[in-house]
């Protein structure tokens, strides 16, 4: 079957955008199935930057197909500033953007109370990329979205729908002592950006089930990561979607049947962005030095991300959570010339050794991570073939195999696409025995 589905292992900003851009040449769709203009994915290609918030990746390739999945909220006026912006720089982006009719529209009123209920959590606050995002999920949920299938509605009655839903949100921000909005304004906004959305809006799931019949090659690309899902991460400091697999079958309308391979896509170290819990979380030295040399400072709100050691318990919770079939390694040039290394083997918490990361953020409180130590190694940076990488590197790379429970099959070496190394299937990586932790969440 031919989806694949690229998925971040860890707490998102795994690289994910590089592997897909890798994978995107044999493809002929790449699909977004969920989260919005919080996502924010960066390619270095021909020696320029570009960073992709809404629309995938894939764009920069000519033969590839774009969609933005049902699964997706978005920001009308951003979408189309950001098409415009890659427009721009020489990339040919007509009729290869497809929207699914599915698809929420992100409107000025979610931004508003996004920031609002960050303003009144005070030290509580998630951490959100404050783009509306949470509030657009929860009226999906709360059935009072408005969906890219409205904007087919006669102009006059789409008017009315907006105009009453700005009235309704408004008092709910003055209830809050928060701004509100000009109803007119957010009307003429969508107005303006509706004729370009609309040669774009589709229903794309049939798009997608006949390009698996015809046997195309579709990519799914994820943005966040697993720890971040709504359900499965470190709940209530997570994203409002499902970037774990499951969410890549709601967000697109493709049946689980018809995915085949599933990347995960892992750091070689971890980081997180905003508040939550974090076992391995290297506040010291080491964790500043990653955060320097990684660059790791966030696409979307320019905010230090925390930085820490790999956590096989965290990545082999991840590896069965999403049936991770292989892993993509990125940023392992980020940590050459570390004269040792720290691979996180379990937690240990209240007398107790866990090997599954817990189903809630409270069973975290008070954790100790359980640290295996490895030999640092000169330089992986310029390494472009398997045989070139520094023994010392390759055992690392093993060693998060082993806990992770599934092989490497890219190593990333830096941000290029040249940078990209393919391993050649060795010994299976022999899932580790794990015991079931069944009281894992008791206090
Ligand atoms: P995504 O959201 O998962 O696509 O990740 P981001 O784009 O937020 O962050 C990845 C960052 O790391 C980008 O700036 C990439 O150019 C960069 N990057 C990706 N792979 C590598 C790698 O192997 N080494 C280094 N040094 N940088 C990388």
């Amino acid at each position: 079957m031919p989806v694949t589905l690229v998925v971040g292992g860890q707490w998102g900003d795994e690289g994910k955008a590089k592997i897909i851009d890798v994978l995107a040449p044999a493809a002929d769709f790449v699909v977004r199935y969920q989260g919005g203009a919080n996502a924010g994915h960066t390619v270095v290609a021909g020696g320029e930057r570009f960073a992709f918030h809404l629309v995938p990746s894939g764009i920069l390739y000519p033969g590839v197909q774009c969609v933005l999945g049902g699964g997706m909220v978005i920001d009308p006026c951003a979408l189309i500033a950001e098409i415009r912006s890659v427009r721009s720089r020489g990339v040919d982006v007509d009729g290869r953007i497809l929207v699914s009719d599915q698809a929420h529209l992100v409107l000025p009123y979610h931004v508003a109370l996004d920031e609002g209920s960050e303003k009144r959590l005070g030290n509580q606050r998630i951490g959100t990329t404050g783009k509306g995002i949470s509030p657009a999920y929860m009226d999906k949920i709360g059935r009072s979205g408005v969906r890219m299938g409205d904007l087919r509605r006669r102009p006059t009655d789409l008017e009315e729908l907006l105009r009453n839903r700005v009235r309704a949100k408004n008092r709910v921000l003055k209830a809050h002592g928060h701004r509100v909005l000009s109803p007119g304004k957010v009307v003429a906004d969508v107005m303006s950006v509706r004729a370009r959305l609309l040669k774009m809006i589709t229903d794309t799931r049939p798009v997608l089930w006949d390009a698996v019949d015809a046997r195309r090659r579709v990519l799914c690309e994820g943005a966040q990561g697993v720890l971040l899902d709504v359900d499965h991460g470190t709940y209530p400091f997570v994203t409002s979607s499902s970037p774990a697999a499951g969410g890549a079958c709601t967000g697109t309308g493709l049946p689980p049947t018809a995915i085949d391979r599933v990347i995960g896509v892992f750091k070689a170290y971890c980081t997180r962005v905003g508040n939550g819990p974090f076992p391995t979380e290297d506040a010291g030295r080491d964790g500043a030095r990653m955060r320097e040399v990684g660059h790791e400072f966030g696409t979307t709100t320019g905010r230090p991300r925390r930085c820490g050691w790999f956590d096989g318990v965290a990545a082999r919770t991840a590896v069965r959570l999403n049936g991770v079939t292989e892993i993509a390694l990125t940023k392992l040039d980020v940590l050459d010339a570390l004269d040792t290394l720290k691979v996180c083997t379990s937690y240990r918490v209240r007398g107790r050794e866990l090997h599954t990361f817990p189903s809630d953020a409270r069973s975290l409180d008070g954790v100790r991570p359980v640290y295996e130590a490895h030999a640092g190694w000169d330089t992986t940076s310029t390494v472009r073939k398997a045989n070139e990488v520094p023994a010392a590197a390759m055992d690392y790379v093993e060693a998060i195999e082993r806990h992770a429970g599934a092989r490497i099959s890219m190593l990333s070496l830096g941000p290029q696409r040249s940078a990209l190394v393919r391993l050649p299937r060795r010994r299976k990586a022999s899932a580790r025995r794990v015991r079931v932790d069944t009281n894992s969440t008791r206090r």
